[in-house]
Parts: structure tokens; C-alpha cells; sequence
């Protein structure tokens, strides 16, 4: 275990960069942060480093800790961290810390440490690597646009590193806006990743010095996110490709501090099936978009481990439990260039389906929530057919039709709760004595299994001179309300002996009040 007291903020010569191992050395406690910023919902490429971080904790007998980054106020979307947090637990990635689950490193919403930042800033000002810069808005304006003028790219050129202590201070004193800003300086080493191949990018030969703390006094990403891994004791920072540049900046940082930095590792890109990029504008991939849909957060999780690899034998058509996913991942195995997601992801929600539905207990979860949806569903009809029975007979029946639990109140399985209305027999044809005799022969039908079920039809027809395929279209409009649907015996055997006359004798009323009305 590490001590963490050594670890503290303590201003030491430049800290010397250890080669990431990969492999965790025993006694350290591995630490992982996600560390979401509330700017929207949580998406598909946020939940696979949240899934990834909390694998290689939990793989490391570690730590998964959840750290909200709203340093930037102005994007933070209202209720964005309590849904994050929502999302996060549906999907099954409880935080071990965070907001909600608390923790000896809190608080872990960054909007509510500033004071800790603007503390480390000052000490990087103290110490000769930050100084305040009083560059106004109108002079970087005019720098961007003399660099694009040029061709050249646009950057800050460090003016205010010259100013001494006294005239630094002498500004501040009479008020002037300012900003603190760190100076960038080589990096002796390239930067390591635990995934990608190592970065050789100096950012003080690309970029001007670093904004830390805006003139708000709000620090930036780059500070906040540094500060807070070495206060939170975090050992590793797995993040999505799009921060590998910013590494190098990171690692100044920690070397101005003279603290030891985390090791990086960085997840690739994933990608639509089809290769097109993956929109966080996209609404569609958000992670409640999904629950909406009726996908089992097991699939969805299952969805996201089979792109871009991380996995000791992953194979594509097996749906995998946590615990599955925790013993066979391996950060070594993770792809390093962009990867694409299957389109199987309905598939996935099948198999998964019939995989809960062999425990009892997740069945019987299922039936009440099939219950409340179909209620939700149908809020103005009375005499919905939601016997306990009769759901788990659906659930059952249902697991090799269906791709998630909300299909089965899509409008071609509405049937299988709903009696079909008078309006929807109207214009149905069917002639109710016909119907009549249909009735009176399965009064006698005992024996409604599938097989049983499909002899008695052909019997019926010719017994009664119907042509079989007339038959089934008056059966299956007079049960379902439906023109095309599941085979008739499929439906009569799903709907039981009691319900199929029910439904078949109203029908027969309707049709004759129907035909009594028009004569
Ligand atoms: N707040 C950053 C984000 O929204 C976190 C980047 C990181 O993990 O360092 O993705």
C-alpha cells in the first residue's frame, strides 16, 4: 500500500519519471478515476473508460473513484452529475468514492475545491514555474490573428514570463485583471503510455504557456485534473485518446510540483459499425437513451468490451458476466488504433435476456416490471390480461421473438394484453357464424400445446369446409386485431384456452351487432 502522507502536496526538486511497468507492482493499491465533466449525459465512449477504469481496479483488488470535473460552470448541464451517477449504477460501475459514496479524498466535485487549486497555483508562482500574465483579451486576439496572417500557429508569446516579482505585483496592487499562467519547458523524457506508443511532443515548442487559473480564479482543466489525481491518490489514468497531447502538459506539472505522476494509458477511439464517428451529440447513444430502449445494461456492457479489445479470450457471441469481464481483462490487450463497435447489440440484448431469465429470481423481477410497463403502455385500457401467469408465460415465450422487454408493447404484440377493440374487427369481414362454429369445436379442444394446436386448426377447417388459410385470417383478426403476426396456434397457445374463447365469443358479438346495424 502506498503511504499517503508521502504523497502529499510538498514542494520537491524536479521528480524523477519512473518507466511505467505493465504489470502493478503488489504493494501499491491501485487507484483509477473517471473523471466526467457534466457538460451532458453520460454516452457509449464515456461509459467504456468508466467500464475500463473500474476492470483494471477491480482486476488490482483497486480502487474505482468517481471525480465530477465542472471547473468550466458555464457548460455544466443542470442535473448532468446526479444522472451521471444514475447511469453509472445502472450499468452496474458503482463508484467505491465520489459524490454520493463519499470517500477520505473529497470533495470529489471540483467546483467545490477551488480554493485547493488556486492554493497549488500559488505555489507553482512562489516557486518561479507559474507567473500572472495580464495579457488582455484585445492584445491575444490580435496575436491569433497576426499568427494565422503569418501562417504560422496561433500561440501565446509568453510576454508576461519578463515581468519581475515587483511588477507583477505592483499590477495586481492596482487591480489588473490576470490569469496565472505556467511555463512551459522541454520535456527530458518522451511521454510513456501504458496502451499507445509513446508521445515525443514538446508542448513548449507547439504552444504558448499554459492558462492554469483563468481571471475568474477558476482553474482549467489541466491544473484541477493534475492537482486532483495526486491528491486523490490516483496510480493510474486511463482516458480516452482525445487527452493523449495533453499528457506531456500534465507531466510538467507534476515535475514543477515534484510530485510522482500516475501512469497513463490511453483507450482508443470507438466508432459506429459502419466506421462513422461516434457523436457525443448523438442522443442516441447516450446511456438513459439505452435503458429507454429496454437494452440490459449487462448487454450494453458487453456491447462496449467486444471493441477495442482489453480481454483474455473474448469471444463475440458470448455475453459475459462482470465478474467474467474483471477475471479476463488485460490492459496489455487493449487495441492502440481506433475501433469500431459490432452492430450485434440487439443480439447481445437477447442472449442476455435468456440468460436472466433461467434465474428465478431476475424472472420474477422481470414479470413486475413487464407488468408496470405494459400499465404505463396502455393507461386507458381496463381489461388488461396481466395475470402473473400469464406474464411469465410471455417473458418465457417471448426470449427467442424479441430483442428487449419494450417490444412486447410494441403495436404487434399489443395482443398479448389487449382484447382487440369492435373498430378493429369493423372492417374485418369475417363472418360471425362461421366464428360460431370455430368456437363451439374448440369447447372441446383440451389440449392447447403448440402441435396439439396446429392438427385441431387443419381439422377444424375441413371439418367445417373453411379453406384453411380463410380460417386463419378470421382467428387471427379475431384475436389479435392483427392482419399479419406470430402463426395463429402460436398465438392461441400463448394466449390460453380461456382467453382464446373470451376473445373469439366478443368477437362474435361485436360482428353480429356489427351486422345487425347495417341491415
Ligand atoms: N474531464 C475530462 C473529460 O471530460 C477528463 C479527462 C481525464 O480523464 O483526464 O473527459
Amino acid at each position: 500500500m502506498i503511504n499517503h502522507k508521502m504523497r502529499f502536496p510538498k514542494i520537491r526538486n524536479f521528480a524523477t519519471f519512473i518507466e511505467p511497468v505493465k504489470s502493478v507492482p503488489r504493494n501499491k493499491l491501485v487507484r483509477v478515476r473517471f473523471a466526467p465533466s457534466p457538460t451532458g449525459y453520460l454516452h457509449l465512449g464515456g461509459l467504456r473508460t468508466a467500464l475500463y477504469n473500474f476492470l483494471f481496479a477491480k482486476s488490482h483488488g483497486g480502487q474505482f473513484v468517481l471525480r465530477i470535473e465542472d471547473t468550466d460552470q458555464s457548460r455544466t448541464v443542470p442535473g448532468a452529475i446526479e444522472q451521471l451517477e444514475r447511469d453509472l449504477r445502472w450499468a452496474g460501475l458503482s463508484p467505491d468514492e465520489g459524490p454520493t459514496a463519499g470517500g477520505s479524498y473529497g470533495p470529489y466535485i471540483q467546483s467545490e475545491r477551488v480554493h485547493l487549486y488556486k492554493n497549488q497555483a500559488q505555489i507553482l508562482v512562489d516557486s518561479g514555474f507559474a507567473y500572472p500574465c495580464f495579457c488582455s483579451e484585445k492584445r491575444l486576439d490580435l496575436l491569433r490573428k497576426e499568427a494565422i496572417r503569418m501562417r504560422e500557429i496561433p500561440k501565446y508569446d509568453n510576454k508576461c514570463r519578463s515581468l519581475t516579482k515587483e511588477e507583477a505585483q505592483q499590477k495586481i496592487n492596482s487591480g489588473h485583471p490576470h490569469c496565472i499562467r505556467f511555463k512551459l519547458s522541454p520535456l527530458t523524457e518522451p511521454t510513456y503510455d501504458l496502451i499507445r506508443d509513446d508521445l515525443n511532443y514538446q508542448p513548449c515548442e507547439n504552444e504558448g504557456d499554459l492558462v492554469i487559473l483563468k481571471q475568474d480564479g477558476f482553474p482549467t482543466y489541466h491544473l484541477a485534473n493534475v492537482v486532483d489525481d495526486h491528491m486523490m491518490v490516483v496510480t493510474h489514468v486511463l482516458r480516452g485518446v482525445e487527452w493523449h497531447i495533453s499528457t506531456p502538459k500534465h507531466l510538467l506539472l507534476y515535475k514543477a510540483f515534484g510530485w510522482d505522476a500516475p501512469q497513463y494509458g490511453h483507450l482508443p477511439l470507438i466508432m459506429n459499425a459502419d466506421g462513422s464517428k461516434l457523436s457525443k451529440r448523438q442522443g442516441d447513444i447516450q446511456i438513459r437513451n439505452y435503458e429507454g430502449m429496454g437494452i440490459f445494461p449487462l448487454a450494453l456492457i458487453n456491447y462496449v468490451s467486444k471493441a477495442g479489445g482489453g480481454f483474455k479470450n473474448m469471444d463475440l457471441d458470448q455475453i459475459y458476466s462482470m465478474d467474467q469481464l474483471k477475471d479476463n481483462f488485460d490492459l496489455n490487450l487493449v487495441h492502440k488504433s481506433s475501433c469500431k463497435l459490432t452492430d450485434r447489440l440487439d443480439e447481445y440484448n437477447r442472449t442476455t435476456l435468456q440468460q436472466m431469465v433461467l434465474k428465478e429470481e431476475v424472472l420474477n423481477e422481470m414479470i413486475a416490471s413487464v407488468i408496470k410497463m405494459v400499465e404505463n403502455s396502455f393507461p386507458n385500457i381496463k381489461e388488461l390480461d396481466l395475470s402473473k401467469e400469464h406474464v411469465r408465460k410471455v417473458v418465457l415465450w417471448s426470449q427467442d421473438r424479441i430483442h428487449a422487454l419494450n417490444d412486447l408493447v410494441k403495436p404487434n404484440l399489443a395482443f398479448l394484453w389487449n382484447v382487440p377493440s369492435k373498430e378493429q374487427l369493423v372492417d374485418s369481414k369475417i363472418d360471425p357464424e362461421k366464428l360460431d362454429l370455430v368456437i363451439r369445436e374448440l369447447q372441446q379442444e383440451n389440449d392447447f400445446e403448440l402441435e396439439a394446436l396446429k392438427s385441431s386448426l387443419r381439422r377444424i377447417a375441413d371439418n367445417n369446409g373453411v379453406k384453411f388459410v380463410l380460417l386463419m385470417k378470421i382467428l387471427r383478426m379475431a384475436l389479435s386485431g392483427l392482419k399479419e403476426g406470430p402463426g395463429v396456434a402460436e398465438v392461441m397457445n400463448i394466449l390460453g384456452k380461456d382467453s382464446v374463447l373470451k376473445r373469439l365469443t366478443r368477437a362474435k358479438f361485436y360482428l353480429q351487432e356489427i351486422c345487425s346495424n347495417k341491415n
